[in-house]
Formats: C-alpha cells, sequence, structure tokens
C-alpha cells in the first residue's frame, strides 16, 4: 500500500527549527507524528524568486517554501486576500480595494501551487489547505486530476450570504467550497453562513447531516473550533514575572487588551467604552488603567492607516480628558510583546477586552484564561462576535458598538466577588483545556480521514 502522507498547505510557513505559536506549533507537532510535507510561501516579497519548490527542512516531514514576487505578493497577498477576501469576510465589504489585477493575481499563485502540489500529492495523501489565501486551491487540484482527500480550514469567519456577491468572481466561491471533502470552521454560525450560501447562490443539496452535494461532489463543512496549548500556555503564565515589572498604583486595576491593530478588533469602539466607563466612576474610585498592546500589521494596506490614525486620535482624546498628572488612562503599545510577557500580563490583569466586531476565533481569549491563577481570576469580557463566544459563554458577553453596555460590564467585571470569579473562570478553563490543540487537530483530521461516503456505501 502506498504511503500515506499528510501535506499541509497554508501562505505561512515556521522557518526555524523548532517554531513558536499555537497553530504552527500544532501543524509541526502533528506533522512531526505522523510524517508529511508542509509548503508555505517564504514570506515576501523576493526580488528574484526562485521558480518551484525549494526544500528549507528535513526531519520527520520535509518543510518546502515556494517564493512571491513583488508583483503576486501586491496582488495576492496585499490585495485579494488582504484587501478584498478580509474585509468582505469581516463583513467590512465598504473598505474593501477592488483594483486590476488582484483577482487575477490571487487565481495565478494559486494555480501555481496547485501545479506544484499535484506533482508529488498521491492518491494516498491527505491534504489540509489552511485559510483564505488558498480558497481556489482545491478546486484547481481537482482540474489538475488529484483525486486525494482534501480538507480546508476557514481561520476567519465565514461571510454573510448578502455580502458575498461584493467579491469580484464571487459566482466562483460555491464550487471553491465544494471541491473539498471537509470544509473546516471555527463555529455552528460559520457553518450556517455556510449553508445558507448553498440554499441561495447554488444548485446544491444539503442532506440531514450537513453534507452539501454540488455536481457529484461531497462537501462536509464541519464547526472545528480552534484551541490553543492550554496546559502549556498556563504554565507559562505561571512562571513569567513581567507583571511584577508593571507600574501601577497601588490598589490601581488593570484592564487588558491585546490585538493585532486590525479593524476587526473593534479598537475605537473599545477605547469609546473605557471611555464611557471612565465617565461613570465616581471621584472616589481608584481607577482602572487601561493597557492596549497592539503591533500592526499590514500597514500597506489603506484601511489599516486610517484606522490607525482614528485610534491615535480617540486614545489623545480620552487621556487628555480623563489624565491627571500621575496617571494616564490608556497606555497603548504600538508592538508586540513576546509570549511569555504577553502571559504574565493576562495573569497580571483584573480583566481583559476581547471585543472584535467581527473575528474568526480569538486566540487571546482562551490565552487570557490559560494564565489565570483559579484562585484569584481576572474576568474575560468577550464580544458576541468573536467566535470564541460560542464556547466561552461564561464570559460577560457584550456588544461592542454598545459604549454603555461595554462600560457596565467593566464596571460589573472589576467588582466582581471573588467567588463569581473563580466559578466563571473554573468553567472557562475546563472548556479551553478540554477543547485545546490537540483536540483540534485530532477532530479535524478524524473527519477528513474517515471513509468517504460514497465509498463506504
Ligand atoms: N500576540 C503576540 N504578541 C503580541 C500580540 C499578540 O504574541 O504582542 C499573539 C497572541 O498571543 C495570539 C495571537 O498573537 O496568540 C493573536 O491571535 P488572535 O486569534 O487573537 O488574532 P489574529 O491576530 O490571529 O487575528
Amino acid at each position: 500500500m502506498a504511503e500515506q502522507r499528510l501535506i499541509v498547505i497554508s501562505n505561512r510557513i515556521p522557518t526555524e527549527e523548532e517554531p513558536s505559536g499555537g497553530l504552527v506549533v500544532a501543524l509541526h507537532d502533528c506533522l512531526n507524528a505522523r510524517g508529511g510535507i508542509w509548503i508555505g510561501s517564504s514570506g515576501g516579497p523576493v526580488e528574484q524568486p526562485r521558480a518551484g519548490l525549494t526544500k528549507i527542512a528535513e526531519g520527520n516531514y520535509t518543510r518546502y517554501t515556494f517564493d512571491l514576487s513583488r508583483e503576486e505578493y501586491d496582488t495576492y497577498y496585499l490585495g485579494y486576500s488582504n484587501a478584498v477576501l478580509w474585509p468582505v469576510f469581516h463583513r467590512r465589504a465598504d473598505l474593501m480595494q477592488v483594483r486590476p489585477g488582484y483577482a487575477q493575481g490571487y487565481l495565478d499563485v494559486n494555480a501555481r501551487v496547485a501545479d506544484m502540489v499535484a506533482e508529488f500529492a498521491g492518491p494516498d495523501d491527505t491534504l489540509w489547505v489552511q485559510d483564505y489565501h488558498f480558497l481556489p486551491l482545491a478546486a484547481m487540484l481537482r482540474e489538475r486530476g488529484v483525486q486525494s482527500r482534501i480538507g480546508f480550514f476557514l481561520h476567519i469567519p465565514f461571510p454573510e450570504a448578502s455580502h458575498v456577491p461584493a467579491l469580484p468572481d464571487a459566482q466562483n466561491i460555491c464550487s471553491w467550497v465544494a471541491s473539498y471533502d471537509v470544509f473546516g470552521l471555527q463555529t455552528e454560525a460559520d457553518v450556517e453562513r455556510c449553508e445558507n450560501l448553498f440554499r441561495h447562490e447554488c444548485p446544491s443539496f444539503i442532506e440531514s447531516d450537513g453534507t452539501i452535494s454540488v455536481a457529484g461532489r461531497r462537501c462536509r463543512p464541519m464547526a472545528c473550533p480552534i484551541g490553543i496549548d492550554a496546559e502549556g500556555y498556563r504554565a507559562t503564565a505561571e512562571k513569567s514575572k513581567v507583571g511584577k515589572r508593571l507600574f501601577m498604583h497601588k490598589g490601581q486595576k488593570l484592564v487588558l487588551g491585546v490585538d493585532r491593530l486590525d479593524y476587526s478588533k473593534g479598537l475605537v469602539q473599545r477605547f469609546e467604552g473605557f471611555g464611557a466607563y471612565l465617565g461613570r466612576r465616581s471621584n472616589t474610585d481608584e481607577p482602572a488603567t487601561l493597557l492596549q498592546v497592539a503591533p500592526p500589521s499590514r500597514q500597506d494596506v489603506d484601511a489599516y492607516k486610517d484606522m490607525r490614525m482614528q485610534l491615535d486620535l480617540t486614545a489623545g482624546s480620552i487621556n487628555g480628558d480623563y489624565g491627571e498628572i500621575d496617571w494616564t488612562p490608556i497606555r497603548y503599545v504600538r508592538r508586540s510583546l513576546p509570549r511569555d510577557e504577553l502571559a504574565g500580563l493576562y495573569r497580571r490583569a483584573d480583566a481583559v477586552m476581547v471585543t472584535p466586531l467581527a473575528d474568526g476565533m480569538n486566540l487571546v481569549a482562551k490565552e487570557f484564561v490559560a494564565a489565570q491563577d483559579p484562585e484569584d481570576p481576572g474576568v474575560l469580557i468577550l464580544s458576541h462576535f468573536a467566535g470564541a463566544a460560542e464556547q466561552l459563554t461564561d464570559a460577560l458577553l457584550v456588544n461592542p458598538y454598545d459604549a454603555d453596555e461595554m462600560a457596565a460590564a467593566l464596571e460589573r467585571a472589576l467588582t466582581m466577588p471573588l467567588e463569581e470569579r473563580k466559578a466563571r473562570h473554573a468553567r472557562l478553563w475546563e472548556n479551553v483545556r478540554d477543547e485545546d490543540v490537540d483536540w483540534w487537530t485530532g477532530r479535524f483530521l478524524g473527519a477528513l480521514c474517515q471513509p468517504r461516503a460514497v465509498e463506504a456505501a
């Protein structure tokens, strides 16, 4: 019998010997145990791109990269992936930039990767494609005669059917999705949106178990919420000393925010919510400080520059209105912190505000839970619009568009009795620990590797 390899395809691939970061470590461990291949872009852009794949590491599994030219990087990565798909999938079609060449660049890179993968994928291999950069890959692989099982995991939200027509080449989305055997999504709500799209836009049949039949192919959309290395994260937080290094007045509460600088994270609305909280408190209360860690991302996309400016203005205005000579209400750190420092900050925080307007999962919410001291835990304030809200129902769930509601949640979090904090945290931790990242890979690959219904019949 031919060797059954796992082949993972993602835009990013770890380049170091021992990778770090939740998802990357999970896939690394999974490939290490099973053997196989990981293919991803070398980052980019590359002035003189090499043709084909370059082997960058070999051990229990092999890593290959492909280079992106300047034009490919601008059209496939910054363009169609991040200035078209990202905003539409995050319910912000108004921020989409449709430029000539974006859609073609996306299709061309996917076709190039399909050519390379088709060359060595055997019928017994299992392919696992990661995220929105490669939606058309299975359809293109099928055109090239690849019969292997192909799974996909979408890390970001699935779009509303009514938003999809805003996409250039929208008519192709259903056939892209239907070419996968298993289409993994973060939440049940995503699965519903996916089924809805097929119901409205594509002649298809949805079976009672949710399998979608389209033109002779069967695809199973499946909710498979991604987890973190919960025990590992807890251990890192226990060891981290950063909380002690943080300067705060005695008795002062710390509210934390940790997000890439992205319009989907609702940072402006969060600052306004914090401003509303400051406006409510009486002068005798010790004011809380909001520490927002926000590493910049995708600086070359216009919508990111605009929101960064808006955020600077909002923080400046709130600090001007409420600050004292010895206290700055919002501390805003626009750079990335290493994992162990972050883990220590989570543990030190009295509350965290995870208030995206749309988010596939949001790992910060799970990391915060894992990092807490169970005997004196902080409180998770979580947006209804984070994928994590489906699992972490013991958080204080808020509407991120409503500044007063966020202010009330902050007040409640910062005055919550110890017993309630402990009880909520214990239930949150149970979920974060049980549905961790190994659970996620096992659940997805378990579904993908099941005998196909047609074969089983
Ligand atoms: N993160 C980090 N340093 C920072 C800020 C964030 O390492 O300064 C990590 C954070 O711990 C988390 C990830 O970045 O693991 C963010 O993942 P999430 O799902 O919350 O959001 P995304 O950025 O993927 O949209």
